[in-house]
């Protein structure tokens, strides 16, 4: 049993943000699908004037997931890129971005061909060598931004070490925790400055709804955040807030089962006589196993494999899978299967992909939490039609 009196990862997934209706004592949280609230005096409100700066639903899913991260505040937005659009907003024409070079395809495209046009560029390094990330800065280096275990290559990066280096240089962090999730890895309490999330993934968990979130402690950056946010107008619905809420009180136990499947699926793939390489951060063979122990709870449940075939043997693969479904995105309940390449990728152009290490027969899997037996099967019948 726990010692100390602080509530347990599970009791914040289920209740942090929320409390019993006032009105009628719901259990859960009301949708508050109103766009405006009653005044009694001419700005004398109960908190809230109008639903793109704040809805009572949207408070609820931005303290829980706040609560999730060991952070203090939290903004929910309508998708993990309106999220990550916001961090990019505190920035100025002349200022420059260090990004690691194995990150969301969407967010490869806001940076190249949204920002550059603004002034604002990037470099991207790979940031599991500190020595890139060293030459990298400039006088104007204003913000890194990274993803661990990033994507598709589950590489893993040192956020301890990368936010002590860019403290020393007064320079923000942003890390996306989408593929670790709060429950695995919380890149506040190891320095960071802010922590980006696509709910999509994860944390809602159910593929039924697009959302993203940021988590920060510091006021200041707060206030600058929420002006943005509340400004521009990336904000999601009340119907979307309750789906991710509900999905993070299972967060927990969701997550249990898509670790314990995806190093089965690992282990069980790294064996197979056509598969060249398994990338896993929960895999003893990973480059940065040790790194990955030190800063996750378990390996997540995404694993990458590099199969022993030609690009066109492995989209057929892709496409010859029945448990795991062909489609973008990840972290639902159900498994799904994706080619970079061809796919969540296909944004990065194919040498910017090929000097990043990502192969056009990279085959990515978002492992779901079926019985383990049928993803095996479902995976050993794909590749036996390999010649
Ligand atoms: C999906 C994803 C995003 C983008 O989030 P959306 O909700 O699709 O806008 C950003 N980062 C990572 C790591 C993702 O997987």
């Amino acid at each position: 049993m726990k010692r100390d009196s602080k509530p347990g990862f599970g009791t914040l997934a289920i209740h942090a943000g929320q409390v019993p209706d006032p009105t009628t004592g719901a259990i859960m949280t009301p949708v508050y699908l109103t766009s405006t609230y009653v005044q009694e005096a001419p700005a004398k409100t109960k908190g809230y004037d109008y639903s793109r700066s704040h809805n009572p639903t949207r408070t609820a899913l931005e303290q829980n997931l706040a609560a999730l991260e060991g952070g203090r505040h939290g903004l929910a937005f309508a998708s993990g890129m309106a999220a990550i659009h916001c961090v990019l907003n505190t920035l100025r024409a002349g200022d420059h971005v260090i990004a690691g070079n194995d990150l969301y395809g969407g967010t490869y495209r806001l940076l190249r061909t949204f920002y550059d046009k603004f002034g604002i560029t990037t470099t991207f390094v790979d940031l599991t060598d500190l020595d890139q990330l060293h030459a990298a800065f400039r006088a104007e280096t204003r913000l890194v931004m990274l993803e661990t275990p990033t994507n598709p290559l589950l590489r893993c990066n040192d956020l301890a070490a990368i936010a002590k280096i860019c403290r020393r240089r007064g320079v923000l962090t942003m890390a996306d925790n989408t593929f670790a999730t709060p429950y695995l890895q919380n890149p506040l309490a190891l320095g960071c400055d802010i922590v980006a999330h696509s709910t999509t993934k994860y944390l809602g968990g159910h593929s039924d709804v697009v959302g993203g979130v940021l988590v920060c402690n510091d006021d200041d950056l707060l206030v600058k955040l929420r002006h943005f946010q509340n400004s521009c107008g990336g904000t999601p619905g009340p119907m979307d807030c309750f789906l991710v809420l509900r999905g993070t009180k299972t967060l927990h136990v969701r997550m249990e089962r898509h670790c314990a499947n995806a190093l089965q699926v690992a282990q069980w793939l790294e064996r197979h006589r056509k598969v060249a390489r398994v990338f896993y951060p929960g895999l003893a063979s990973h480059p940065n196993h040790k790194l990955a122990k030190q800063q996750m709870r378990a390996g997540g449940g995404m694993v990458s494999v590099e199969l022993k075939a030609s690009v066109a043997q492995a989209k057929k693969v892709c496409s010859s899978l029945r448990v795991f479904s062909l489609a973008e995105s990840l972290g639902g309940v159900e498994s799904l299967v994706d080619h970079p390449a061809s796919m969540t990728h296909a944004s990065i152009p194919a040498a910017d992909r090929r000097r990043a290490g990502l192969g056009d027969g990279l085959i990515r899997l978002s492992v779901g939490i079926e019985d383990l037996d049928d993803q095996i099967r479902d995976l050993e019948q794909a590749l036996q039609r390999l010649k």
